[in-house]
């Protein structure tokens, strides 16, 4: 991952690459962070997505639909700079990830009371279930890191 971050760098000169807990993309510091301690493929494809997520200079987003389209953008800039480096990823794995969203994004619309899925409100920060009139809130949308692999059931992150 080293060698991939040195020359992401020297193609991006622009990027900023700082060691972390886990793989994101903070737009409100413009870095790339990486997890230090991984290694293997799954290292370097999260890295290439973040990078994705960085080159195409993604802020934030509103609607929770948006977060799946951002997240799928990524992932096509990321296969791009794999093919770039002869690299490839593998597209269970992205196909993984993308669901994980979908399940997030789901699950967030179903309807507590009477489990109809429904559309998020203007707000963005409420839905509204359009049988049962049952109102809801969910956490502000920002970008999150889920990740499928924990047991299915997403973990957040404040960044992407
Ligand atoms: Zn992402
Ligand atoms: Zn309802």
């Amino acid at each position: 991952m080293d060698k991939l971050i040195k020359q992401l760098q020297v193609d991006f000169p622009a990027l900023l690459f700082t060691p972390g807990r886990q793989f994101a993309w903070s737009p409100e510091t413009d870095e790339i962070i990486y997890k230090s301690s991984a290694t293997g493929p799954k290292a370097t494809w999260s890295l290439l997505h973040e990078t994705g997520h960085a080159l195409l200079k993604h802020k934030g987003y509103k609607a929770d639909f948006e977060l799946l389209r951002l997240e799928t953008e990524a992932w096509q800039r990321a296969r791009q700079l794999a093919a770039e480096s002869d690299l490839s990823i593998d597209e269970d794995h992205i196909e993984d990830c993308l669901d994980t969203y979908r399940d997030w994004l789901y699950k967030r619309s179903i309807c507590p009371t009477c489990t109809a899925k429904c559309l998020q409100q203007g707000d963005f920060v409420h839905y509204r279930c359009f049988n049962c009139h049952t109102t809801w809130r969910v956490t502000a949308s920002r970008f999150c890191r889920a990740y499928r692999s924990t047991k299915h059931i997403p973990q957040f992150s404040s960044v992407l």
